[in-house]
């Protein structure tokens, strides 16, 4: 029998900063091109952009994954999608495409939850 206790569920936020590349964005040890930042998130520009608009939406509280999050924060999860839409009105028509990668075999390097908001020229139907 297991203990109950759910693993996934546990903020790491105690990770050491040096490990989260995106805890020394947030902090501003790391420079980056913020767009959004308020008391739950902050959003900048991914380095190698996909598309015209390609920006990291990024919880302030480390989890390292979507179901991490949406398991202990689902309010956060949701304040995720409305900043991705507020960014997509200000950048693309309102359109955009969400993507969560969820462990290393589908693409994750950074293990602090983000989400990629990906909308205008350069983002084919075909690519998913
Ligand atoms: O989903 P995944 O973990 O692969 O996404 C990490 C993203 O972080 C990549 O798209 C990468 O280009 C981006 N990145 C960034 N700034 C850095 C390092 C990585 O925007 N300094």
């Amino acid at each position: 029998p297991g203990t109950g206790r759910v693993a996934s569920v546990t903020p790491m936020s105690e990770a050491p900063r040096e490990e989260d590349l995106f805890l020394r964005i947030i902090a501003g040890e790391v420079p980056a091109d913020v767009v959004h930042s308020d008391d739950v998130v902050v959003a900048f520009r991914d380095i190698a952009p996909k598309a015209a608009t390609h920006v990291l939406v990024v919880p302030r509280t480390r989890y390292p994954d979507v179901t991490a999050l949406a398991a202990a924060s689902p309010q956060t999860l949701a304040h995720v999608v409305a900043v991705a839409q507020r960014i997509a009105d200000a950048e693309c028509g309102g359109q955009f495409r969400l993507v969560f990668n969820t462990g290393a075999a589908v693409g994750q390097t950074v293990f602090h939850v983000h989400a990629h908001v990906l909308g205008g020229e350069g983002l084919s139907f075909t690519d998913l």
